[in-house]
């Protein structure tokens, strides 16, 4: 199962770590490779996310075709139910996915852009207490293309500020793009960046937004059927935008996560533990 990692590992061929030689021999165990001048052994899954993973590879690249493939992904309980690990180890491994999902910002927004906050949480079902009152703020972008939306971007932001919207609205939108915005105040500065920022009356219920509503609603609706931690909201929303973004190629979505498992550097679990 190794072997995979390696293939994707080193696609452009090897390069030692430590000394950038591109010369290596086989290390005395399976897949591993040793650097012709220091010597220096690497593992295929070294640098990726799939360094000290303590169960067998093969069920973690099954996690990772489960989570890109389900078209509303898969929740650690039927993980763990599929797989035979404990449930927990199934949630730490899919987060680390998540963390794969992430946008690389390489994909601006270019065509007829629209943009909405909301508030995400408050009344999840299932959570007692004071959980229960833990909304965030949600700013949303999409990209409208002939009758519906081609890209969906989302950021959990700690108030609908010009100074927040902007900043994600600069790693999401390209500035030369049209934008639509509803007449909030916090959108009104931002015309300095993007000159082709329109504001409009939202219209009840935000009629004047349908495709950007439809979408949000749509996220909301898949996290309400999801058992989900309020403080990874921002997680589930790269995860879910990752599919949505990639509902035109999903023949290729699992090799394009691998992808990024093999690429993204090591994250260890206590990151998450917050
Ligand atoms: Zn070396």
């Amino acid at each position: 199962m190794h072997g995979l990692s390696n293939r994707i590992k080193w696609r452009d061929g090897f390069e030692c770590p430590k000394c950038r030689h591109t010369k290596f021999c086989n290390g005395h165990k399976k897949h591993v490779r040793q650097c012709n001048r220091c010597n220096y052994l690497v593992s295929p899954t070294s640098g990726t996310l799939f360094h000290k993973v303590k169960f067998p590879l093969l069920k973690a690249f099954y996690i990772v075709y489960y989570i890109s493939t389900n078209s509303k992904g898969i929740s650690s309980t039927e993980l763990s139910r599929k797989l035979g690990l404990r449930q927990k180890t199934c949630w730490l491994f899919k987060r680390k996915v998540m963390e794969a999902m992430k946008s690389s910002g390489n994909h601006k927004i270019e065509g007829n852009a629209e943009v909405d906050e909301t508030v995400v949480g408050g009344q999840e079902e299932g959570v007692v207490g004071r959980k229960n009152e833990r909304k965030k703020i949600v700013v949303f972008a999409v990209e409208r293309k002939g009758k519906g939306i081609s890209r969906l971007y989302g950021k959990v932001i700690p108030n609908s500020s010009a100074k927040e919207l902007g900043a994600f609205m600069k790693s999401a939108i390209a500035p030369e793009a049209p934008i639509k915005t509803d007449e909030w105040t916090g959108y009104g500065p931002l015309k300095k960046e993007f000159s082709k920022l329109k504001q409009i009356p939202s219209g009840k219920k935000g009629a004047n937004f349908p495709d950007l509503h439809r979408a949000i609603m749509g996220f909301k609706g898949w996290l309400r059927g999801i058992h989900h931690h309020a403080e990874h909201l921002q997680a589930y929303i790269d995860e879910y935008t990752y599919r949505f973004n990639r509902n035109f190629m999903k023949e290729k979505i699992f090799e394009n996560l691998m992808k990024r498992m093999v690429e993204a550097p090591p994250c260890p679990y206590k990151t998450f533990n917050s």
